[in-house]
């Protein structure tokens, strides 16, 4: 049986953090879907079509899928056949959210585990909410996000 793990998140946009976790866990499971959806908490800077063409553009991997999402994510996971839901780590700043998150995903459905990952050192600062204001006041986020990102938040801003 193929092992399939779910990374969802808001990836707006997809930067250099997240293709890092993705690639990564791209060599461990048979398949990563990439869940892209709106967070509810969050305003949402780009439409969903969006980022999921800018993730499309920024990911050469074979067993990547990439898609938008809106059910519960337990559900979405059992959908596609998934028993893996992929988190990144940061800081300590994100523990809270992240084990809240994964302690009611593991009562909604026992079967389903979730893993974090932490990102290569280069990468840990990185986030979409720094990126989008250093993108609003037209500074250099070509360190931060893939070439597809940067060129179209140029466009953009
Ligand atoms: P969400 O709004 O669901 O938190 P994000 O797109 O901000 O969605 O993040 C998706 C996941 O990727 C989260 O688990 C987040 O902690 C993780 N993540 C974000 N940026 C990085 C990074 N630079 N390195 C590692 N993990 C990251």
């Amino acid at each position: 049986m193929q092992k399939i793990a779910i990374y969802p998140g808001s990836f707006d946009p997809i930067t250099l953090g997240h293709i890092d976790i993705i690639t990564r866990s791209s060599k461990i499971f048979d398949k990563i879907i990439v869940a892209i959806t709106h967070n509810q908490k969050k305003q949402a800077f780009l439409d969903i079509d969006t980022k999921i063409t800018l993730a499309k553009q920024s990911i050469d991997l074979e067993n990547i899928e990439i898609v938008s999402f809106d059910n519960l994510l337990v559900d979405f996971a059992k959908e596609h056949n998934s028993c893996v839901i992929l988190r990144g780590i940061r800081a300590v700043s994100d523990f809270e959210y992240e084990f809240a998150l994964a302690s009611m995903n593991k009562q909604l459905n026992r079967e389903i585990e979730t893993m974090f990952m932490i990102p290569r050192e280069k990468y840990a600062n990185i986030s979409s909410t720094l990126v989008r204001e250093i993108s609003h006041f037209n500074g250099d986020i070509s360190k931060f996000v893939p070439p597809a990102v940067s060129g179209y938040l140029q466009t953009i801003s």
